[in-house]
């Protein structure tokens, strides 16, 4: 059984209070657009984003989609980050759903694409090549902030050169959070943005893209193409609601115990922990067999993230300061065992 479950930020569960507002949830249809929760929700989070609309999509996955879809036509491109969730992450559904072609450029171990890239990949119109049409980053990246002079820069950049501008704000708040930039200022730089309830925010579902009206419109028409008009959503609509209105403010608390979890995985130096970024801890251990580590946790109730050699943790609303005392006392545990054994 778990009992602390690092994962990620996504595992939350819906509270009393949460689940009392999904109970009470107005409802009606929201493909007749007659769902007052929803129509709620997404002018909720326009307004906090300094968007003209909103739409509600079931995933961040769906939404990005939307969004890139409804930026780039058939056989133009978008400017991607090569290790970002809507180039890696989402399996190829651009290129697949949406015959767009991905650009994908290099992220700097800070998570921005270098301008010089970007400006270097931008086609010039010439019919041998795609037209670029979209540079999409992502806020958090992986954990990290990224800078504000870099956002102003970047987007910047793509505007200058008549690129429409599209941000994955999957954990836009928690970058909100951990700078000195409202959600909205962030927002402001860019054309659209997704945005994800269901992770640090504790929704059980749900993400809300906004932007211009016209744009919103648009990915409307998409979003049903993908499947994703849905019809009572007042109910999960309501949760999102909720963890807009409560859930928001706390999330210091989530960045602050990330930066004790990692202290305490500092204490072990075989563990190759790094800082804490935001809500996140990463771990790429060179001596140590990751697997072996990770399954041990899970035979004490703790849950962590991460393959392929490294491990992620994630602090949410679901993990507290006695979850930090286990992690600590299976580390002593692990490494006290190997002493003991050699
Ligand atoms: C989680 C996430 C998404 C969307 O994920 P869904 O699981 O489809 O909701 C998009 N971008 C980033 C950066 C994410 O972390």
């Amino acid at each position: 059984m778990i009992v602390d479950d690092f994962r990620s930020d996504t595992v939350t569960r819906p509270g009393s209070g949460m689940r009392a507002a999904m109970a009470a949830a107005e409802v009606g249809d929201a493909v007749y657009d007659d769902d007052a929760t929803t129509k709620r929700l997404e002018a909720m989070t326009a307004e906090r984003l300094g968007k003209e609309a909103g739409l509600f999509f079931p995933t961040g996955t769906q939404a990005n989609l939307a969004a890139l879809m409804a930026h780039c036509g058939r056989g133009e491109e978008y400017l991607v980050g090569q290790m970002a969730h809507t180039y890696r992450l989402e399996g190829g559904g651009a290129a697949v759903l949406g015959s767009i072609q991905p650009q994908p450029l290099p992220n700097e171990p800070d998570g921005t694409i270098a301008l010089h890239a970007i400006a270097n990949a931008i086609k010039p119109d010439d019919f041998h090549f795609a037209i670029t049409r979209l540079l999409a980053l992502e806020n958090t990246f992986n954990g990290l902030v990224l800078p504000d002079a870099y956002l102003e820069a970047a987007t910047g950049l793509a505007r200058s050169r008549g690129l429409a501008t599209h941000l994955d704000g999957a954990r836009l708040m928690n970058a909100a959070a951990a700078s000195n930039r409202d959600a909205a200022w962030i927002a402001g730089q860019f054309d659209t943005v997704s945005l994800c309830l269901s992770k640090g925010l504790g929704a059980p579902i749900g993400s809300v893209l906004v932007g211009p009206r016209e744009f919103i419109e648009k990915a409307r028409r998409i979003r049903k193409m993908l499947g994703g008009g849905m019809r009572q959503t007042g109910v999960i609509a309501a949760a999102a609601i909720y963890a807009l209105e409560h859930n928001v403010t706390r999330l210091g608390e989530d960045h602050r115990r990330a930066a004790d979890l990692a202290a305490v995985l500092a204490r072990f130096p075989a563990l190759g922990a790094g800082p804490s970024r935001t809500n996140m801890v990463f771990m790429a251990p060179k001596e140590l067999d990751t697997a072996a580590f990770a399954t041990f946790l899970r035979g004490r109730g703790i849950a962590v993230g991460g393959r392929y050699g490294t491990l992620r943790w994630v602090t949410h609303l679901d993990v507290d300061n006695t979850s930090l005392a286990r992690v600590a006392e299976a580390c002593e545990a692990y490494f006290d065992k190997r002493e003991a054994r050699v």
